[in-house]
């Protein structure tokens, strides 16, 4: 296991006045080896100019502190939706914040955008994936970005689409920019969509054979509050939902994801960030009871 580095790290927090500066501190407190960040709210598109960030100053930072920039995460806001033209206005402004989202990506040095495909909300699963490779032709036709947009497995929750691999390929196959398109597996939604985490080792294979293992660029490492194929996305911390630990263990080590960067996204607990021990745990491989009653 020492042959490769381990990129681990959580979703952190850029807000004012620290930014960017910020979320590298929140990172380097977890003793987190990557990170991934929004570069605003999520729930919406409101996007503090560039300018503000403190991008230059928390590279330094980030570099001072052994990070890779190839490995940093940044997450489009999830009220984007490219799936459903019955709104055309949503249509258009997720298109123009997309674009947005990839070109500042770029600038804080990032590589790749985790976005969640979109909901089809009534017009249809065949339609609403179609309605997403015209967006996404369209937007990397005027990004101008070599950012790569890492199509996250959804829960199934609603209309979501991209909850099963056939979905994703879908998306994938019919782009007229395959190259800039890949995967963020997400345990939590994977489970919830009806997979079984203990068997990880098929699930690969599965996805190796519908969509191709080299697409996946991400992983999102939670574990779920609900049982298997429950379409609910809702994540519960390490070892305390129904994936549990040794299963998300497997995850973290598998030597066919080795250099990809893992990411929690699991609830604070009492009010307090959970990654710093969830991330020693994983590291360690060595489970802690209780761990959450010690924050
Ligand atoms: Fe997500
Ligand atoms: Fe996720
Ligand atoms: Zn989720």
């Amino acid at each position: 296991m020492s042959e490769y580095k381990m990129f681990i790290g959580s979703h952190v927090s850029m807000g004012g006045p620290d930014y960017f500066v910020g979320s590298v501190k929140e990172a380097i407190s977890y003793n987190a080896s990557t990170f991934m960040f929004y570069t605003g709210a999520p729930q919406n598109s409101f996007r503090v100019p560039l300018e503000r960030c403190k991008i230059e100053e928390g590279k330094k930072l980030l570099l001072e502190h052994g990070f890779d920039l190839s490995k940093l995460v940044v997450h489009a806001p999830y009220i984007l939706n490219m799936a459903n033209k019955t709104k055309p206005d949503l249509f258009e402004v997720s298109k123009k914040n997309l674009i947005n989202e990839l070109i500042r990506t770029e600038a804080f040095g990032a590589t790749m955008l985790v976005l969640h495909p979109g909901a089809h909300v009534g017009q249809g699963i065949e339609a609403g994936l179609e309605n997403i490779v015209e967006a996404l032709d369209e937007v990397f036709s005027k990004d101008g970005t070599k950012v790569k947009i890492a199509l996250e497995t959804m829960a199934g929750k609603g209309s979501e689409l991209g909850a099963n691999f056939d979905e994703i390929n879908y998306i994938i196959s019919h782009s007229k920019y395959p190259d800039r398109l890949g995967v963020c597996l997400d345990t939590c939604h994977i489970s919830d969509e009806g997979l079984d985490l203990s068997k990880f080792d098929e699930i690969l294979d599965l996805f190796d054979q519908k969509v191709g293992i080299d697409k996946i660029l991400c992983v999102h490492v939670n574990d779920s509050k609900n049982p298997i194929g429950s379409h609910k996305d809702r994540h519960e911390n390490i070892g305390y939902g129904h994936i549990g630990f040794d299963a998300l263990c497997h995850v973290v080590h598998h030597p066919k994801l080795n250099n990809i960067p893992k990411i929690l996204e699991t609830p604070y607990f009492n009010e307090k960030p959970p990654y710093k021990k969830e991330i020693e745990m994983l590291l360690k491989e060595t489970y802690e009871p209780d761990w959450r009653d010690n924050l």
